[in-house]
């Protein structure tokens, strides 16, 4: 009975944070109307998402960097992207980090390695996002504010780096979030490594594939991607990862490509 309990005053203290966080209609609608894409979930979806927008927004901590003042919009903006992968699974699963800043465009990274013959060489990596396992997360503005046109090419860099704070959701970036059991995670790395090879293979043989060819970068990469492309471009994500839309609308508890258009 104390499970039934807790789960009562839990409710209880989300609806008082729902109500402290409401979302003006106004500022809802217009959210909406900036990511095309949502249009395909039900109404019983859309209420949900933004009840999770609320806790979302009241659990984590909005920064701006380099003079950027992230407005009421702009967090939703970016709550609303973060809450659809997690529509069915509960924020509990972005628990390991709070912070999230938000840089005016890309950002370039100052990045080291170490060859085999022990030299460091020294590069810069152009990032539009970034998730650290338990750190801040960090976003381009410019990448999210364009997330409803770049739908067309199954990019989003919000569900990007959302699918890597899931994937690291166990303690590892391996590509594999947080499974029932090992039979499950056996599962999911065959269907995934089988799908990344096949999908390597097309992008080193220069095809348009569906998902963004960064994903060949390596398995991890390629989880991240694929779940992009299974939120924003669904049908063309089924269409060429039948078995992975498969496994993603399980692990999920989302059919996006079945939804209305
Ligand atoms: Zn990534």
């Amino acid at each position: 009975m104390i499970g039934h309990w807790l789960a009562r005053l839990r409710a209880r203290r989300e609806q008082r944070i729902v109500q402290r966080r409401a979302i003006s209609d106004a500022l809802w609608l217009e959210t909406l109307s900036s990511l095309p894409f949502l249009a395909r979930w039900s109404a019983d979806d859309l209420a949900e998402l933004r009840r999770l927008a609320s806790l979302f927004l009241d659990d984590k901590e909005f920064s701006g960097a380099g003079g950027l003042v992230v407005t009421d919009a702009m967090a939703l903006r970016i709550a609303v992207q973060a809450c659809l992968p997690v529509l069915h699974l509960g924020l509990e699963l972005y628990r390991s980090f709070v912070g999230i800043v938000v840089h005016p465009d890309e950002v370039v990274a100052p990045r080291e390695v170490l060859d085999d013959d022990g030299v460091v060489h020294e590069y810069d990596e152009v990032l539009s996002g970034e998730a650290m396992g338990g750190g801040p997360l960090m976003l381009s503005w410019t990448d999210v504010r364009d997330a409803g046109v770049s739908a067309d090419w199954a990019y989003n860099v919000v569900i990007h780096e959302f699918a890597h704070v899931l994937d690291m959701a166990d303690g590892e970036a391996d590509g594999v979030p947080p499974l029932p059991n090992a039979q499950a995670r056996t599962h999911w790395l065959a269907v995934l490594e089988a799908e990344y090879e096949r999908f390597c293979r097309w992008v080193d043989r220069g095809r348009d594939t569906a998902l963004d060819p960064y994903g060949a970068e390596s398995l991890d990469e390629f989880f991240a991607v694929a779940v992009e492309g299974f939120f924003v471009a669904s049908h063309e994500m089924r269409r060429e990862h039948p078995h992975l839309y498969a496994l993603f609308a399980d692990y999920f508890r989302q059919d996006p490509a079945a939804q209305r258009h």
